[in-house]
């Protein structure tokens, strides 16, 4: 096994690892293209309008990664020194390596939450009055999907709820939704049923879309422009950008709605190790295309379950101590998913087994 290649792993790590389909391959190949910083990219300029139109949004932003799409909205959003809302597990907290304060400038003021989703009461909880010492605070950032709670939907009942309460307190309310089409698919609704309740947001074609680069940010024409400028500062403004462009639109054509197949993907996975003992996986919180489970219970560790698992031609990735996590993708198939679980299953009976 040790001299696999990874593109013969199946391999759950993340829906990032998805290469470009071949119609996206053409496309690059075809792509008309101009100079992005001059606005000039007619395929950049269809890819950032298509995009607009699905979320029910006046504007769009193409950027380089999920990470500059919500670096670029806090520094668009907010001034410095305001004070950022966010769930204490999101990923501008845990994995955007300090970037909302180190470039952003703007203080994270983390609510724990039970499940990944912040309720209208943990809001207003965290709201303090206004006082000479306090920051100001200026914004509130859902992750939909939450990551790090195993693709967990804030609902657009939620949104509209925590909308209401942001509004009450002059707070822009921002989704993080790099996987918002995991949730719009497993809700099986449109997409702008979230979307309508929030000011602006990101999502990513570089994760289940498939896309090998590429984020949008979606707004107000008035915040695109001044997102533009700051994307600018931050070094990602780009020339022929429709060469990621082009990709992008071929998604939005045509990635969405296979979404769907994941998720089924996930359910057929977890249904089955939730049934194996000492396995703690909660079925409610398997909404969309991830399966985070803990193993601690059956006594395999983490390193071990995982080399095991790759010795079977399968890769996944421990999420944090004892916790598993299977993200299925363009490329994953139902069988490949079959031999996961029954794989899975196999190994910890024989780990288990003393
Ligand atoms: C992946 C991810 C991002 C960041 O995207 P990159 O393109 O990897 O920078 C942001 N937010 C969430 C919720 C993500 O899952």
């Amino acid at each position: 096994m040790s001299n696999m290649k990874n593109e013969e792993f199946i391999d759950f790590r993340s829906d990032t690892v998805t290469k470009p389909t071949p119609e996206m391959l053409e496309a690059i190949k075809h792509a008309k293209l101009g100079d992005d910083v001059y606005c000039e990219d007619p395929t950049v300029n269809e890819l950032q309008e298509m995009a607009a139109e699905k979320m029910g949004k006046e504007a769009a932003l193409l950027v380089t990664s999920g990470t500059q799409a919500n670096l670029v909205s806090l520094m668009t959003n907010c001034n410095r020194g305001q004070l950022v809302f966010l769930e204490s597990e999101s990923h501008i907290y845990w994995y955007e390596v300090g970037g909302i304060s180190a470039v952003a400038s703007v203080l994270p003021w983390p609510i724990k939450s039970f499940d990944g989703t912040i309720s209208p009461d943990q809001l207003e909880a965290a709201i303090r009055p206004k006082n000479i010492h306090f920051p100001e605070p200026a914004l509130i950032c859902v992750e939909d999907t939450h990551n790090r709670y195993g693709g967990i939907i804030t609902t657009p009942k939620q949104l509209a709820a925590l909308s209401e309460a942001a509004k009450n307190h002059s707070l822009k309310l921002y989704i993080d939704g790099a996987r918002i089409f995991n949730a719009a698919v497993g809700l099986n609704v449109d997409v702008r049923e979230f979307t309508k309740h929030v000011d602006n947001l990101m999502f990513c074609l570089s994760k289940g879309l498939s896309c090998p680069i590429g984020s949008l940010l979606v707004g107000t024409t008035e915040f695109i422009e001044k997102a533009r400028k700051n994307r600018k500062i931050l070094g990602g403004g780009m020339r022929q950008a429709g060469i990621i462009a082009a990709p992008g639109i071929v998604a939005l054509q045509k990635m969405v709605h296979r979404l769907k197949e994941d998720h089924e993907n996930a359910w057929l996975i977890a249904e089955k190790v939730a049934k194996i003992p000492g396995i703690k996986l909660d079925l409610a919180r398997v909404q969309t295309n991830i399966v985070a489970f803990d193993i601690e219970n059956t006594g395999a560790t983490d390193d071990l379950f995982l080399a095991k698992l790759k010795e079977d031609g399968i890769l996944a990735l421990a999420q944090s101590n004892h916790r598993i996590r299977l993200v299925t993708h363009y490329g994953i198939t139902k069988k490949d998913s079959q031999k996961t679980a029954a794989a899975i299953e196999a190994i910890l009976e024989k780990l288990t087994a003393k």
